[in-house]
């Protein structure tokens, strides 16, 4: 989404405007995700700052199950925004060295899609679940056990402690056959 801020830019420092957000945005992958929300633009003596709270859906793996989902994103925008010109001179102003820094273009207009991005991408939860309670599969036969129960037996060893066991089981040997050797 783009946003003309050439009558903020002359304001003094401290003013706002409001305006609200609905626009697809790319955000992963190919796909472009609707984003909604409120933002509010304040002159700062630099340039802008633009805060606000975002909304999104974008499609996802769960991670327990392994369906693809849309889920749900809402996160805060809070960046500031740099001219790279003077907006009563025109002349070339220097911009933030950090080469990350969000600018204004020449036409005193900001970019908001790169930030939004880059703030959506962090809301995106290490392991994502289509629901809170998500089943999964099962780790021996493989079925979606939120769709049907199966008899495998899961008892026996808790994925997580596997390896702890395989890791017991290989410290056993390797003390049999120090044993034997001696
Ligand atoms: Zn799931
Ligand atoms: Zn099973």
């Amino acid at each position: 989404m783009e946003v003309n801020v050439s009558q903020l830019l002359q304001a003094s420092i401290g003013n706002t405007r409001d305006f609200s957000l609905d626009e697809p945005i790319l955000i992963i992958d190919e796909s472009e995700s609707r984003v909604t929300g409120t933002l509010r633009v304040t002159k700062t003596h630099r340039g802008v700052l633009v805060q606000g709270a975002v909304e999104t859906k974008v499609p996802m793996e769960c991670s327990r199950c392994l369906k693809t989902f849309k889920n749900k994103l809402t996160f805060d925008v809070e960046e500031e925004y740099f001219p790279c010109l003077d907006i009563k001179s025109g002349n070339p102003l220097d911009t933030p060295d950090e080469p990350d820094s969000f600018l204004i273009d020449e036409h005193h207009i900001l970019d908001l899609n790169e930030a939004i991005r880059q703030n959506a991408l962090l809301a995106i939860p290490m392991k994502p679940l289509c629901r809170k309670d998500c089943a999964g599969l099962c780790q021996i036969c493989g079925r979606d056990l939120n769709k049907a129960h199966c008899d495998c037996d899961k008892g026996i060893i808790d994925p997580r402690w596997a390896k702890l066991t395989d890791l017991v089981e290989a410290g056993k040997k390797s003390k049999k056959r120090k044993k034997e050797t001696e």
